[in-house]
C-alpha cells in the first residue's frame, strides 16, 4: 500500500521534533512511489537514497524538485558510470578497485563527487564496507584524487532487533571518523557521518551521527 501524503508528512514533523536540528533526515526511497518521495520533500526532505542503480535510474528523471540523491547500496564498478551520470553523493564506497573506477569514470564527465566510505564496523564476513583497519589506506589515496572527495563515513552495524546493540558499532565508527579528521588531509574534509536506520537512529544520534536513513519509519513497511 502507497502511504498517504498526509501521512508521511506527519511522521516526518513528529520525527523532525524529537531530533536535533544539525542532523539530517535522508528518505531511504528503496521500492517508493516518486508520489511518495515527492511528499517527503514538499514535509522537507532534501536528500533521497537507493539501494539499486536501476531504480534510481527510472524515479530520478521523474523528480519534479530539487534534491540531492545518495547511493547507498552496494555499488557494483560495471554499473560505476551510470551512478555517477545519476548519484549526488556515493555513501558506500567500499574497495580501491571501486573508488578508481569511479575516479576515472568522473574524470569523464568533469564531474566531483561526493563519496563516503561505508565502514564495516561489525566486521561482519560477507558484508560490504571496509573493516575499520582498512579504511586507512583508501582514506590516503582518496586525498592525492582530483573528482572523488571523502566527506565522511557511512556504516549500517550488524542488523539486530536492538538497538543498544549497535551502539560499541556507532562509536567506533565515530572515533574512526574522528581520527581521520584530526589528520587534515589533503581533499579530505570529514562532515557527514551516516548511521542509523528507522529502528536505531536515536541510538546512532547519541553517539555522533549528523546523517539518519529512514525508510520504514517515514514511509510504512515495506511490501505491505
Ligand atoms: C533500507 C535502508 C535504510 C532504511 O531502512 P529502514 O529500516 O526502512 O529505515 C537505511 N540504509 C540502507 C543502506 C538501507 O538499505
Amino acid at each position: 500500500m502507497v502511504a498517504a501524503v498526509d501521512e508521511i508528512k506527519q511522521r516526518i514533523e513528529q520525527i523532525r521534533k524529537e531530533i536535533p536540528e544539525g542532523v539530517e533526515i535522508l528518505g531511504a526511497s528503496k521500492t517508493r512511489t516518486i508520489d511518495e518521495v515527492r511528499a517527503a520533500h514538499a514535509a522537507g526532505l532534501f536528500s533521497f537514497g537507493h539501494n539499486y542503480v536501476q531504480e534510481a535510474r527510472a524515479m530520478i528523471p521523474l523528480a519534479d524538485f530539487d534534491a540531492k540523491w545518495h547511493m547507498i547500496g552496494h555499488l557494483q564498478r560495471n554499473k560505476a558510470r551510470l551512478a555517477v551520470e545519476l548519484f549526488d553523493v556515493v555513501e558506500t564506497l567500499d574497495s580501491l578497485r571501486l573508488a578508481k573506477e569511479l575516479e576515472k569514470r568522473c574524470a569523464e564527465i568533469e564531474k566531483e563527487m561526493p563519496v563516503l566510505i561505508e565502514v564495516n564496523s561489525g566486521r561482519e564476513e560477507n558484508k560490504t564496507g571496509l573493516v575499520p583497519e582498512e579504511v586507512g589506506s583508501l582514506v590516503e589515496w582518496l586525498s592525492g584524487q582530483t573528482y572523488l572527495h571523502l566527506v565522511g563515513l557511512m556504516t549500517m552495524g550488524p542488523l539486530t532487533g536492538d538497538p543498544e546493540l549497535s551502539r560499541p558499532y556507532y562509536i567506533e565508527t565515530r572515533r574512526l571518523y574522528e581520527e581521520i579528521q584530526r589528520q587534515r588531509l589533503p581533499n579530505i574534509e570529514m562532515r557527514v557521518l551516516s548511521m542509523g536506520m528507522s529502528n536505531s537512529y536515536k541510538v546512532a544520534i547519541e553517539e555522533g551521527a549528523n546523517l539518519v536513513r529512514l525508510g520504514t519509519l517515514i514511509f510504512g513497511l515495506r511490501g505491505s
